[in-house]
């Protein structure tokens, strides 16, 4: 069977001279090349070589949902016949003068998914209703923005951030997501740098110091969701295994940028931890730590057991934690109205949900 030539480090690469390592990773992440035979300057018999052991395997896109606002959410064939979801967020326009000439490009950025289902079973996550298949591999991830940048006409040498918030629980795949960073930050390939790419966990406190001793330089987000341990477990039953405490603790020691914070992610869910009562818990919780909170609306699914909150809590919650000198971030509904939270778009072509 060929190999995923995306599974590869550049240095991995069994070629000599070195330089045509290089060559190959800038013919696949920097001019979108499909074959080897369009490698041209490869000598003919290494590109017939190459195409004996290997494959440029980019995953099938096999259906795109629009949002309103931009958005787009990619489901995603892989080669055993398994899929995956994948978002392109735009997150700012391009920009043009008067003559219509582009004086700033456009900003995105890709959400991928890092496992086929997840182990973890949050009960608010679509994601977790499927159970856990498997890991992806380095090139699959890698594939999933390779894609999705064709399928939008990005440039293949425009960077792109990249946030590990799609389906699966990164950190339970470490290997092959520390993988995916290196070769996605690759210079004679997609170039971006890993303080663009941010892994988000639901908490997994050994490897978030496992991923530290790494010391990759990638952003870290954590998926609290609820301040005290009664309510994380029942939304998060990983919590029962490491509790809220243990998780602050580990990013307490994980290495960040100076420039840089690490995200909180809170859903908020209504009437069950919207309150005030528990942004002053959030305020305390994250005393001594460089965060930022980033507030999501809870995106309901056809038989999701909770609701979305109320507008008007979410801002207050925002605004006490502002008050208190704790950034805070209110996620735009991105992608609302074609089911953007991880999970749904599969669920819903599965038949299971709509
Ligand atoms: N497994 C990792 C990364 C993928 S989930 C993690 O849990 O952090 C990415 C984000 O989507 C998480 O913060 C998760 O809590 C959130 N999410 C899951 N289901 C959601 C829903 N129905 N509405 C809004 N966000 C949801
Ligand atoms: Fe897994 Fe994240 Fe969904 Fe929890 S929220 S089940 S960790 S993908």
């Amino acid at each position: 069977m060929k190999k995923n030539i995306l599974d590869f480090l550049k240095e991995e690469l069994p070629l000599s001279p070195n330089f045509r390592a290089k060559q190959i990773f800038q013919w696949i992440y920097q001019k979108g090349a499909k074959t080897f035979e369009e490698m041209s300057n490869l000598p003919k018999k290494l590109r017939e070589e190459l195409a004996e052991k290997f494959e440029i395997g980019v995953p099938k896109i096999l259906n795109v949902e629009k949002s309103r606002d931009g958005s787009k959410k990619y489901l995603l064939g892989l080669k055993d016949g398994h899929t995956v979801e994948a978002v392109l967020l735009p997150m700012k326009k391009e920009q043009r003068d008067e003559k219509g000439n582009i004086v700033k490009e456009a900003k995105y950025t890709v959400c991928v998914s890092s496992q086929v289902g997840c182990k973890v079973g949050c009960e608010f996550c679509l994601t977790a209703k499927g159970g856990f298949v498997r890991n992806l591999t380095p090139g699959e991830i890698v594939g999933q923005v390779l894609a999705i940048k064709e399928d939008n006409n990005i440039a293949a040498n425009r960077r792109v951030n990249i946030v590990y918030m799609g389906m699966g629980e990164p950190l339970d795949n470490l290997e092959n997501v520390a993988k995916a960073v290196k070769i996605f930050s690759d210079e004679n390939g997609l170039s971006i740098s890993p303080r663009r790419q941010t892994i988000s966990t639901s908490g997994l406190a050994p490897k978030i110091k496992k991923l530290a001793e790494k010391n990759l330089g990638v952003l870290l987000a954590i998926s609290l969701h609820a301040v005290d341990d009664e309510l994380r477990e029942k939304l998060m039953p990983i919590n029962k295994a490491y509790n809220i405490k243990s998780v602050i603790d580990a990013v307490k020691e994980f290495p960040i940028d100076q420039r840089k914070r690490v995200m909180f992610e809170y859903l908020m869910i209504k009437d069950l931890n919207d309150d005030i009562k528990a942004a002053k818990k959030l305020v305390k919780l994250l005393n001594g730590i460089k965060a930022k909170v980033n507030l999501i609306y809870f995106n309901p699914y056809p038989g999701s057991p909770f609701q979305r909150p109320d507008e008007k809590r979410v801002k207050e919650f925002q605004e006490y934690l502002l008050k208190h000198g704790v950034l805070c971030t209110i996620r735009e509904s991105k992608g609302l109205d074609i089911s953007a939270a991880c999970g749904q778009l599969k669920e819903k072509e599965s038949g299971c949900s709509v």
